[in-house]
């Protein structure tokens, strides 16, 4: 049997899976994530723990023709600056939005902007009202995601539209670790355990 691209994706990766993988609900896309994009966030993520941190998640938007499965592959991050951070949330413009079309060109040529990570310091993995709003504004395409890390127990989840179009706002996805093929992962989070191994955390 000849092997897709997006398995051929997954052997050379780490599967990490959330409590909510393999459930009843069916993300659209599935996540691949670099560990030069993973250390980026997470660096970010543990620079300021009292304030909501976050950015864009920059990478390329992939269809596998064999299967039909969507995939993102997520490598690099830019990290907001046009925004007003403040304790309770991060919000984007869209001023910021272009100025981040901007910087892909210049420095990621034909990358796109699949989505946009964001901390929460001392609460949950969840998107709230106002995340969910930010979002679908700025991150319509059906297979854009938003990352939520919580930097102080160190847990984070990817939230991913369903194929109806839905997005459930506490019920977050795992992602293939890219890289990790030689076994050596980098990724921390608590939360998330490897797909086939029991959950010893
Ligand atoms: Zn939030």
């Amino acid at each position: 049997m000849t092997k897709t691209l997006i398995t051929l994706w997954m052997d050379y990766a780490l599967r990490w899976d959330s409590p909510y993988d393999n459930g009843e609900i069916q993300p659209v896309v599935t996540v691949f994530l670099t560990q030069p994009a993973y250390a980026r966030i997470h660096v970010h993520a543990a620079s300021d723990l009292d304030n909501e941190v976050g950015g864009i998640l920059v990478g390329q938007w992939c269809l596998d023709n064999g299967t039909e499965s969507q995939f993102l592959v997520i490598e690099n991050v830019l990290p907001a600056r046009y925004t007003r951070q403040s304790s309770v949330h991060l919000t984007f413009t869209q001023d910021s939005i272009v100025h981040y079309h901007g910087i892909i060109e210049q420095r990621f040529a034909g990358k796109q902007i699949v989505g946009w990570y964001h901390t929460h310091p001392r609460m949950g993995i969840f998107l709230s009202q106002y995340d969910t709003w930010l979002h679908n504004h700025f991150f319509p395409e059906p297979w854009q995601v938003a990352l939520v890390v919580e930097p102080h127990s160190s847990a984070a989840g990817f939230f991913v539209r369903q194929t109806n179009g839905l997005l459930d706002p506490s019920c977050y996805f795992g992602f293939y670790e890219m890289n990790g093929h030689v076994g050596h992962s980098t990724v921390r989070w608590q939360n998330l355990t490897r797909s086939g191994e029991e959950s010893d955390k």
